[in-house]
């Protein structure tokens, strides 16, 4: 079987190095908010190309926090929307519904399954406060025009980075267009730690601060709370794992990138919709997501031929029992691509025997 992603294989591969930097927390003797996680932020920060990275807990606090600070800050109130595409995975709803804020929920480009500046423009009211794209699948929506948009509307913009570490659109990686970012390092995103874990990044000093009580109790010195803040770090382990993890993110990121273009180039099925981009650069391939009207079937007959494949995601968010209010909600584009869409394998390791393998199993389909 070719496995969607063999995670004991890509961590084996650093797996000296990951033991010396976990052998070398364990010595110290200090576990929480020390040296690695700073260490872990700068470096995390140059990566991003921004002035600040705040280590959390995972991918999910790091946007509930965001907002939960500009709240905080009084740049947001409760009741207040956020515009938010409809076919996400639904932690990037969550962090604005925790907040008592309102999700406008708009369709995607199709050929992108990311943010339209022109939907957006549409769904823009007097109550709209925030922009929160998601960069689905590893690839950068289109952050130039929405920035433009958000100037004109005086609208935050809080990129959802999860699933794109390392993107960049005009040479401008992702995390550093917004007014801030949230990323997770949740184990099979492309920069994974060992267990949970997640950041913001931003250029706003004031932000970072407020984000950085917020995380600890809502305190900055010991003992005195500010916020009612949570209790959501990123431990020392967790952040030496992602020290020596983003060392080897780029070349990561290219192995994905070498084997997506190969997809594009040999799947040659009619029956086959491949994803679109511009340029590699703006796409991290977290995931190759292709479309087929028979997708069942085809998933069917990738398993019968030893290939594994995933759905992201299988349901919607506003069709989620979770989301009861919004299941009457009528979003056919992203409905129909929650029954089309089909994840096949694009790990780093992924030998070219086995992508020629997967590429003429399709091509038989
Ligand atoms: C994984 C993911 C998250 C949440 O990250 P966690 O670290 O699992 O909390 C948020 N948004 C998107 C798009 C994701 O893929």
């Amino acid at each position: 079987m070719i496995p969607f992603l063999d995670l004991a294989k890509v961590n084996a591969q650093y797996q000296q190095e990951l033991k010396n930097a976990c052998s070398r927390v364990i010595d110290t003797g200090w576990y929480i908010m020390g040296k690695e996680l700073e260490a872990f932020e700068t470096e995390f920060a140059d990566y991003c190309g921004v002035k600040f990275a705040i280590g959390v807990a995972n991918g999910l606090d790091a946007l509930t926090l965001t907002l939960r600070a500009w709240k905080e800050l009084g740049k947001l109130k409760a009741g207040d929307e956020v515009i938010v595409p409809a076919n996400t995975y639904i932690a990037s709803i969550l962090a604005i519904t925790e907040n008592d804020l309102v999700p406008v929920l708009v369709e995607p480009n199709i050929d992108t399954y990311n943010l339209c500046p022109t939907i957006v423009e549409k769904a823009i009211t007097r109550k709209t406060k925030a922009i929160l794209p998601v960069h689905l699948y590893g690839l950068i929506s289109p952050m130039p025009e929405l920035i433009k948009l958000a100037d004109e509307y005086n609208l935050l913009v809080l990129e959802d980075c999860a699933q794109s570490h390392g993107a960049k659109i005009n040479g401008k990686k992702c995390g550093s267009w917004g007014d801030a970012a949230g990323f997770s390092f949740y184990p099979g995103k492309n920069l994974g730690a060992l267990g949970d874990a997640g950041a913001i990044t931003t250029n706003d000093e004031n932000l970072a601060r407020a984000i950085k009580a917020l995380r600890n109790y809502g305190s900055h010195e010991k003992y005195k709370n500010i916020y009612q803040g949570v209790n959501s770090r990123l431990d020392e382990i967790q952040a030496a794992m992602l020290r020596v993890k983003l060392s080897y993110l780029d070349i990561e990121t290219d192995q994905r990138r070498v084997l997506a273009n190969k997809y594009k180039n040999e799947i040659v099925n009619a029956k086959i919709r491949l994803p679109s981009w511009n340029n590699d650069e703006e796409h991290a391939f977290h995931l190759f997501v292709i479309l087929c009207d028979e997708r069942d079937e085809l998933q069917k007959y990738l398993e019968d031929n030893e290939i594994q494949s995933l759905i992201h995601y299988p349901v919607a968010p506003h069709k989620q029992q979770a989301y009861e209010k919004f299941n009457s909600l009528s979003l056919p584009v992203t409905e129909n691509i929650q029954n089309c869409i089909l994840s096949l394998p694009i790990s780093s390791l992924l030998s070219v025997d086995q992508a020629n393998h997967i590429i003429k199993v399709i091509n038989d389909f």
